[in-house]
């Protein structure tokens, strides 16, 4: 492999390196910040390589990892806008549109989402799909009635 020298504001797609860390087993870590605020310990070899890109906010749709990210954050101020280049509405898994099946440490649970002019609002995520049904029926009534005349 390259060797290949890095220092403190190398930025490896989302991550910037912002601290040397000691060397573990053997390999060299890089104390690294994520775009979205994130901090942690890279192994060298997964910035060069690219094998870790971001603290996995990067990763749009894959793992359990990112949709626990996008809940605990969304959630803070409880409804953003998202600009989330995703197709929506076409990976429900409930049969209901704009609501997605999410699984949980705590079981299934309910995601509903509503497209307006082209982006995605997300209306949080709820215990049952009755829950998430009325809350997706609401948000029609609200964004998309004004639309429709
Ligand atoms: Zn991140």
């Amino acid at each position: 492999m390259v060797r290949q020298q890095l220092k403190i504001g190398d930025e490896f797609t989302n991550w910037e390196i912002i601290k040397e860390v000691d060397r573990k087993n053997g390999r060299r870590y890089w104390h690294c910040k994520c775009q979205c605020g994130t901090k942690k310990e890279i192994e060298q070899s997964s910035l060069i390589t690219g094998r870790s890109k971001s603290c996995g906010c990067l990763r749009v749709g894959a793992g359990k990892k990112l949709k626990k990210y996008h809940e605990d954050h969304y959630r803070k101020d409880g409804v953003m806008t998202t600009t989330l280049k995703r197709k929506n509405n076409t990976n429900s898994s409930t049969g209901v549109k704009g609501v997605s099946s999410i699984k949980t440490v705590s079981g299934e649970r309910f995601r509903v989402d509503i497209g307006i002019n082209k982006k995605s609002l997300y209306l949080g995520v709820f215990d049952t799909l009755d829950e998430a049904k009325v809350v997706r029926k609401k948000a029609e009534i609200k964004y998309h009635k004004p639309y429709l005349g």
